[in-house]
């Protein structure tokens, strides 16, 4: 049985690595393998495509992991921060309103005491108001309006899972008067590779592959009748199963489906986010923590992380990375401007002093970061990658799946291709 195997991410890698069959080749449209978890360098400095940081529940993922980095990583505490109006406090909010301001932090307490705790939830908006009062949901609907461009009442609630902390009456009011408050963020700990950046993680994935990875291979047409996939260079390949793990909207339009499924693509919203890499001389005035939630609706900084924190690098430079997410074909993001104003905006912040402390700085756009869940996505979901299976394609990954999957989900959406295909061999 032949397997043509499309995007070398961890999806494609993962399947490959489970995968029994003797014939299976993956194609890869970058020079690398590692996909979205792949990094750059800047000044020797790893920099991954927005902040990346491993945990997982899963004992074969946590063996794989082990075998990559045979004891070689940092583990911290998963201990983000929020900025707001000039505040710097622990994430996440609802129990750490402490250094928020008297009137805002009143505020929230009581309508998080008078939250309509019974009221029907249609919507992520919703969710927060019968979580949380309308005081704290406020800051939800910022954050969410700035993370996915969309507004919390058109998406659904379905990604939320232990994504989101509910704590108890006794813990707001706590966090009402102390910062010394419980963690509450869905990892209490996180690990890091110390070198290699965040593909590290990984590496015995594609360390020893027996399967040829042909890079600089960018699908550019599938034929499900003829199950043949036309590659950049000309070349192409028949297949009896194809494993794609490259974007969903992507694999629809170099394929020859119908214009129901075309039209039924249309309907798929995600976010592509600007990534802003900055190297600085090294200074010990470090606000927040390892990565940062940024809530004010005036700052285009939206998440920001000190990756050189992830991993432990006690190199003369510090690296700071800012994320910057919009809505690609339907927001225009001139990228020279958009660093520009970054960089104003790390000052404001006080996570830099001033330009003249930047040694380097680069920036990359990846084009698909977060999908968006809203009322269409599972619907169409479904009736697309239905209609690729029936064809002998099965869609795998964080975008194949199309779903927020993390690293070790991502796994074993390959995994579990893999077992399937070994079934059917
Ligand atoms: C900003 C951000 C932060 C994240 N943070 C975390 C985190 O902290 N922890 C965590 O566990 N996970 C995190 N994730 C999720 C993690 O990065 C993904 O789950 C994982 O990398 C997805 O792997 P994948 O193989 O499914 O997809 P991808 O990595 O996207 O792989 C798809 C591959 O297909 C290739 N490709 C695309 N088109 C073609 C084509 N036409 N022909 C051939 N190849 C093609 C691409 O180049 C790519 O290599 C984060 C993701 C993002 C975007």
């Amino acid at each position: 049985m032949k397997v043509i195997i499309l995007g070398a991410g961890l999806a494609g890698l993962s399947c490959a690595y489970f995968v029994k069959s003797q014939d299976v080749r993956i194609y890869e449209k970058e020079d690398h393998v590692g996909g979205t978890a792949a990094s750059t360098y800047l000044m020797g400095k790893a920099f991954d495509k927005g902040v990346h940081i491993f945990f997982s529940k899963n004992k074969d993922v946590l063996e794989i992991f082990n075998r990559s980095v045979d004891d070689k990583y940092s583990k911290r505490r998963s201990a983000p921060f929020n900025f707001y109006q000039g505040t710097c406090f622990k994430h996440p909010i609802q129990n750490n309103l402490w250094k928020l301001p008297f009137e805002v932090k009143k505020r929230c307490l009581l309508d998080y005491i008078r939250r309509p705790s019974s009221m029907r939830v249609r919507n992520y908006h919703d969710w927060c108001l019968r979580n949380y009062g309308q005081g704290i949901a406020e800051f939800y609907r910022m954050y969410t309006t700035k993370f996915y461009r969309t507004d919390p009442r058109d998406m659904t609630t379905d990604w939320i899972g232990n994504r989101i902390s509910t704590p108890t009456l006794e813990e707001v009011i706590a966090g009402c008067f102390t910062e010394e408050t419980e963690y509450r963020y869905y990892q209490d700990y996180y690990m890091y590779p110390r070198k290699g950046g965040f593909l590290a993680c990984f590496s015995e994935l594609f360390r020893e592959l027996r399967t040829p990875v042909f890079l600089n291979s960018e699908a550019r047409g599938v034929d499900v009748n003829m199950r043949t996939v036309f590659f950049k260079d000309g070349r192409r390949e028949v297949f009896d199963k194809l494993v794609s793990s490259i974007p969903l909207p992507m694999l629809v339009h170099i394929s020859n489906c119908p214009a129901s499924i075309k039209k039924e693509t249309e309907k798929l919203r995600w976010t592509s986010a600007l990534v802003v890499n900055v190297v600085t001389k090294n200074s010990i005035h470090l606000p927040g923590g390892d990565w940062n939630y940024i809530y004010d609706v005036d700052k285009r900084v939206t998440r920001q992380s000190y990756p050189f924190i992830l991993s432990g690098d006690e190199g003369n430079c510090r690296s700071i990375q800012v994320e910057i997410p919009f809505l690609m074909g339907k927001e225009e993001v001139d990228v020279k401007e958009t660093v520009e104003r970054v960089i104003r905006e790390l000052i404001e912040l006080k996570i830099l002093n001033s330009p003249g402390e930047i040694v380097a700085q680069n920036s990359g756009i990846t084009d698909f970061a977060y999908v968006i869940h809203d009322r269409n996505r599972r619907s169409s979901v479904r009736r697309i990658r239905g209609y690729f299976r029936e064809r002998g394609v099965y869609t795998i990954g964080r975008f194949g799946e199309w779903d927020n999957l993390w690293s070790d989900q991502a796994i074993l959406s390959g995994r579990r291709c893999a077992e399937e295909l070994n079934r059917t061999t």
